[in-house]
């Protein structure tokens, strides 16, 4: 039988078992019943930690120790009870059963770490807010009142330290959860397993004490735990229990509606708690409602400031997308319009003079044809990295689209701007060379008329041969008899 119908068998036969013990008269048969289907579980987990290596089957071991801890405390029940006719509770057997808690919550730790996505700190905080929230009405219901009114200290002790097993078992569920990642099946049926085990442990410990001997004597209290260690051997049998640290293909969890809401209700519990012993004329759980409320308004505000943090980030790296050109890291046309607006004003308010030049790399296409596209993507970046390094503080390169690029340089005037180019035409990688049509801002044209007369000077430098730079004539002025808008040419 393969290992994807192993595990249904197995789940289907564990639930027919738990109805059958239901049905079992009182007796050493129905108490080796029990463990035997506990046992079963503990050589399912163990069985899938030797079958699997690294994080997830020290997981699967340390659950697989977990229940192993709860096996033997039914055994040892078994004895105390039938064998030894003493009462198991408070006995040795507590300290068996209380071993599945720490292994457990490590292996539920361990999980964790190894699903969450790099910087999901939200999540940590999240798990935070959900365990506090959840550990009031713990207390005031389970742990609160289960404080004296025992016999001895021993009793008192074991009596306290299921529930508080419980709120770590909790806490480390929690943090498993909401770190996110993949929710295989078999990574469901464990947290089956853990919720089956969890309300075991409520029923036992809230409503057990407060009925008669005949019905908390009743095995049907016994069903979450059996229940859980059937589950949770079905979750090891299942063919994804090796998959339990895939983290989520979306990366970090994202904070969604159902997330929110989960929040929004968990820190309500708070004053909810509160309004319910005042409706119901209970005495009020006043410092633990304070606490927990303190505790949860600091952990929200951290979750607030988190998230605020990630806002800006992200808000700070879609700016700088959008202002940079992915393949040469130099401006883009958007930024160089910008920059273009604010040079022009300090220019006007300075009178300096405002140059600017466009660059156009010659025979591009040649060298994509001839070196292929990566080359040519190659150039262009390494072109750009080389000028940006030969450019003086106040000079702006922008990549202006194709293998075309815009120089802006303020408080050059055209010999200034002419000696930069010239250095920039040194520093071209591969042998290659460019045109540049090369304009003097007059302190009135607006850019884009600006931009017209240096494009129309590089397009005269190619013409008159490329590889040189090309002074751009004077603007047309609005009302003027000038008409010869024909740049003057210098040959490099
Ligand atoms: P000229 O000297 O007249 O400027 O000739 P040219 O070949 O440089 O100019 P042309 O306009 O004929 O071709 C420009 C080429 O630039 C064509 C296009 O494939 C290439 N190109 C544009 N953008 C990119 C890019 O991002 N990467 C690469 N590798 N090539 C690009
Ligand atoms: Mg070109
Ligand atoms: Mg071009």
């Amino acid at each position: 039988m393969d290992g994807s119908r192993i595990w249904r068998f197995y789940l289907l036969g564990g639930m027919l078992a738990v109805g059958g013990y239901v049905l079992l008269p009182y007796g050493i048969a129905r108490d080796a019943f029990y463990a035997s289907i506990g046992l079963a579980g503990v050589a399912a987990s163990l069985a899938a930690a030797a079958r699997l290596r690294g994080a997830v089957g020290l997981s699967w071991a340390l659950m697989g120790l977990g229940l192993l801890g709860a096996s033997t405390g039914d055994l040892m029940w078994l004895y105390y009870d039938h064998i030894a006719g003493v009462d198991p509770f408070p006995s040795p057997a507590d300290f068996a059963y209380l071993m599945q808690y720490p292994f457990v919550t490590a292996a539920l730790l361990l999980l964790a770490r190894h699903r969450r996505a790099p910087g999901a700190r939200g999540a940590l905080l999240d798990s935070a807010i959900v365990t506090v929230g959840l550990v009031l009405p713990y207390w005031v219901l389970l742990i609160e009142p289960n404080i004296g009114g025992h016999d001895s200290t021993s009793t008192q002790v074991v009596a306290l330290a299921y529930p508080l097993a419980d709120v770590v078992l909790l806490a480390g569920l929690v943090r498993l959860l909401a770190v996110g990642g993949l929710r295989t099946p078999s990574f469901q049926l464990i947290t089956l397993a853990m919720l089956s085990l969890l309300a075991g442990d409520v029923v036992f410990i809230s409503l057990i004490p407060g009925v008669g001997e005949e019905v908390s004597g009743l095995p049907i209290w016994d069903a979450p735990f059996l229940l859980s260690y059937v589950v949770w051997g079905a979750a090891a049998l299942h063919p994804s229990a090796g998959d339990l640290l895939r983290a989520s293909p979306d990366g970090a969890p994202v904070f969604t509606t159902r997330r929110l809401f989960m929040l929004t209700v968990v820190v309500l519990l708070a004053p909810g708690t509160l309004a319910a012993q005042l409706l119901a004329g209970f005495p009020l759980s006043a410092w633990p409602v304070t606490i927990t409320s303190a505790l949860l308004f600091v952990l929200v505000v951290a979750r607030m400031g988190d998230l605020l943090h990630r806002l800006q980030e992200q808000a700070r790296m879609l700016d700088e997308v959008a202002r940079t050109d992915t393949l040469t890291g130099l401006p883009n046309r958007r930024t160089l319009d910008a920059q273009l607006a604010r040079e022009y004003e300090s220019a006007e308010r300075d009178g300096t003079p405002l140059s600017l030049a466009i660059l156009d790399l010659d025979h591009f296409k040649q060298f994509n044809d001839t070196r292929g596209h990566q080359a040519g993507d190659l150039l262009l970046a390494g072109a750009a990295t080389a000028w940006s390094l030969t450019l003086g503080g106040r000079d702006m390169l922008a990549r202006y689209g194709g293998e075309e690029f815009v120089l802006v340089m303020p408080g050059r005037g055209p010999d200034g701007a002419e000696r930069l180019l010239a250095m920039l035409r040194a520093a071209t990688p591969e042998g290659q060379t460019f045109s540049a049509g090369l304009a003097l801002w007059d302190g009135r044209e607006r850019p884009s008329d600006l931009l017209h007369r240096a494009d129309l000077a590089l397009y005269a430098a190619k013409g008159a041969g490329r590889d040189r730079v090309v002074r751009a004539a004077p603007p047309v002025p609005p009302t003027g008899s000038c008409t010869d808008s024909s740049p003057s040419v210098r040959t490099q």
